[in-house]
């Protein structure tokens, strides 16, 4: 039975579900689509795209040791799909399409319809589960219902894991040649310019590379994630978050590392090791979401009533929050770093969120967006949970009168300036106090004093507080999200 395994975000060979269950089926074929229509609807950013060339050339190496060979093809949008899969499997005899699980709901409708139009040529369509420790919708309430506190979520996630640890997959072993060539990989897609040199070395393609950073952060790192994770200038987190997005490595084997250095206990032990798998249960408690309640990835609230929020429309401020022009170093410093290395620290992505939808009172579903276009690890899940969370509009979001003030954010996160320093090298002569808030140094109106050349902030903190909080008190009182 000859087999043909779809890749999509599951650029690997190892722990591969849909991989290992195609090559004990039978001959195996593999394919991309190229879907570049689709990728700007998803406001995918090109560092991300690159970053999947980049990894597909790697995938296709690896493939290429199991004599596995690795077919690009073109599918402008994913409305073509079902006839340009169907067409491949028409051509080279394929008996079955073999995939792993993707959650959006595009994605989803279009499995179905690929799944139909295979159907009809009497191909089986096979789907897995791989790209989570638990498949959306099996980790219910008592009543059945989608968790909504994140909290009870991972309480049941636990007591899921003690029973029945996800096992790794194993990498399958070389097929017999089938004499068919892999395509060339294309190194640049229409529409995604190629990121400079600087950014593509700090995200280095392929599973050894990912699997080496996982392996140093289990190692040297994860004991003190606790401590660190808060603190953008230290290495303190994996930034294994790029390699998860495109399935480079697999939530199994990050389990399965840290589990390792902890003993094999989840809730007790090393407690940077507990925290960090936390933060893989977060990753699976927004994809629960994104399945259970569809509307957030049609770009409305989680909470039907902040619908109703007076959004303000103001352009300069929106330009000047992404273009890391606010005023405010540590939002400014957050916004350059995303700009320069296509990914943000979690603490500075909640001060910015919240800075943009409270302080600016500007519709998160912007800060969503331009977020999405941006960040190398952009996944519609958790960008979108991230976002809800911090505009108040989401499940189990913070409060909405909990407004992190962005200047005491930075004292207490960046204490001694040094991660403000490395990326506005403007302020770099200030001492500790005054590179939180330089602002009583900037002359009225100028913005330069001395040779500080800094904006003076865009909004008043205290004043605009108040206009948040004025916004949320104003909101109608509708019955609870269900
Ligand atoms: P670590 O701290 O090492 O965590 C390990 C892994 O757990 C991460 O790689 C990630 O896969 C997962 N994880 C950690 N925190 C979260 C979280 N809060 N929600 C969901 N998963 C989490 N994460 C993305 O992967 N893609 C996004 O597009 C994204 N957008 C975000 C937008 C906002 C406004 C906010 C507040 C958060 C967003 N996050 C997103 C979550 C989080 O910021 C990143 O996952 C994290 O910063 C990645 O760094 P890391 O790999 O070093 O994380």
């Amino acid at each position: 039975m000859r087999q043909l395994i779809w890749f999509r975000s599951d650029l690997r060979v190892q722990d591969n579900t849909a991989l290992a269950a195609a090559m004990a089926a039978g001959p195996t074929l593999a394919v991309f689509l190229l879907s570049p229509g689709q990728w700007q609807r998803h406001d995918d950013a090109p560092s991300k795209v690159d970053f999947w060339l980049r990894n597909l050339v790697e995938l296709s190496r690896a493939l290429g040791e199991l004599n596995v060979p690795l077919l690009i093809r073109q599918a402008d949008t994913w409305s073509e799909a079902p006839q340009v899969i169907a067409r491949l499997c028409r051509e080279r005899q394929i008996d079955c399409v073999q995939v792993n699980e993707e959650y959006g709901s595009h994605e989803s409708s279009r499995d179905q319809a690929v799944a139909a139009a295979l159907d009809a040529l009497g191909v089986t369509f096979r789907s897995h589960l791989d790209q989570l420790l638990f498949k959306p919708g099996s980790v219910l309430s008592k009543s059945g219902g989608y968790f909504q506190v994140y909290s009870q979520f991972r309480k049941l996630c636990y007591s899921r894991l003690h029973r029945a640890l996800p096992g790794l997959v194993r990498r399958p072993s070389a097929q017999a040649p089938l004499g068919l060539a892999s395509d060339p990989i294309p190194t640049v897609v229409d529409g995604f310019p190629t990121p400079g040199q600087s950014l593509r070395q700090l995200w280095p393609a392929g599973e050894a590379a990912a699997l080496e950073r996982l392996r140093r952060f289990a190692e040297e790192q994860i004991g003190f994630y606790q401590e660190r994770r808060d603190l953008p200038a230290k290495p303190g987190t994996s930034q294994l978050s790029t390699y998860l997005a495109a399935g480079v490595v697999s939530p199994r084997q990050c389990l399965h590392a840290a589990l390792m250095i902890n003993y094999g206990e989840f809730e007790s032990g090393n407690g940077g090791v507990v925290s960090w798998i936390n933060e893989l249960l977060w990753r699976e408690f927004y994809k629960h979401i994104l399945v259970g309640y569809p509307r957030v990835s049609r770009h409305r609230a989680f909470r039907p009533d902040t619908e109703a929020l007076p959004w303000r429309n103001a352009p300069d401020e929106l330009a000047a929050w992404q273009e890391g022009r606010s005023g405010f170093p540590l939002i400014d410093a957050a916004m350059r770093q995303l700009l320069a290395t296509g990914w943000m620290h979690n603490r500075l992505r909640m001060v910015v969120a919240m800075f943009l939808s409270k302080n600016l009172l500007i519709d998160w579903r912007e800060g969503e967006r331009f977020f999405m276009r941006q960040l190398i690890d952009g996944d519609l899940a958790a960008n979108n949970g991230g976002w809800q969370w911090s505009a108040s509009t989401g499940t189990d979001s913070v409060p909405y009168f909990r407004l992190f003030n962005p200047i005491s954010q930075s004292e207490r996160f960046d204490p001694d300036g040094h991660f403000i320093r490395h990326w506005l090298p403007e302020l770099a002569g200030l001492n500790n106090k005054d590179i939180h808030n330089p602002a009583p140094l900037l002359q009225n109106g100028g913005g330069l004093f001395g040779a500080l050349d800094y904006p003076r902030p865009i909004v008043d903190l205290q004043q605009s507080r108040e206009r948040a909080l004025a916004a949320f008190k104003s909101l109608p009182k509708l019955a609870p999200a269900g």
